[in-house]
């Protein structure tokens, strides 16, 4: 079973390039954003706390997303799992290798999607825009996501850097090329 984290600021295109990526290899798809937002759809107490972190654009704490992840992998039955938008702290990364350790699986790829500021702020707005989605829809939220990610969430690309599983991929240009790059490096983990 191979662990795979797609990384990267929000807007890079992570949830986009998840789901060629679940189809062609038949991963689980662990999306602690989707999760969070699933909670929220279905009014629960938890939904409705992140609701308020969320739509500032803050992160919601450590041990609420290590719990879902937990639930998620201990039963996973599949080739491989993808970590999207999870770890995005350093806690969070040393709890999730904590945890494949006990499983007796580690990180085999993180990879980041490499995409210049100012494309993340102009996507993230449109996508405001075409999906309504209640974190996209103002520049001071949208801002307030990349300074988090530049604060809490960059450093955990060092963490892998130092387990060498760490890679970095062009996330600019055709959607379908990009597909091709991240393909090329998961054909080589196989
Ligand atoms: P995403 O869909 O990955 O862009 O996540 C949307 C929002 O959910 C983030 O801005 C955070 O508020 C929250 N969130 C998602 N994943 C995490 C995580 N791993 N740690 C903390 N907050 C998270």
């Amino acid at each position: 079973m191979k662990n795979v984290i797609i990384f990267g600021p929000p807007g890079s295109g992570k949830g986009t390039q998840s789901q060629y990526i679940v189809a062609q290899y038949s991963f689980l798809h662990l999306s602690t954003g989707d999760l969070l937002r699933a909670e929220i759809e279905k009014k629960t107490e938890l939904g409705l706390q992140a609701k308020k972190l969320m739509d500032q654009g803050s992160l919601v704490p450590d041990e609420v997303v290590i719990e879902m992840i937990r639930n998620k992998i201990s039963n996973a039955k599949c080739p491989g799992v993808l970590f999207d938008g999870f770890p995005r702290t350093l806690n969070q990364a040393k709890a999730l290798d904590e945890m494949l350790d006990k499983m007796g699986q580690k990180i085999d790829l993180m990879f980041a999607l490499i995409v210049e500021e100012e494309e993340l702020t102009q996507r993230l707005i449109k996508r405001g825009v075409d999906s309504g989605r209640s974190d996209d829809q103002s520049l001071d939220v949208v801002k307030k996501r990349i300074q988090e990610y530049n604060l809490k969430t960059k450093q955990v690309a060092q963490h892998y850097e130092q387990k060498k599983v760490f890679f970095e991929i062009n996330g600019m240009g055709k959607i379908q090329e990009i597909s091709q790059r991240i393909k090329k490096k998961l054909d080589s983990l196989t």
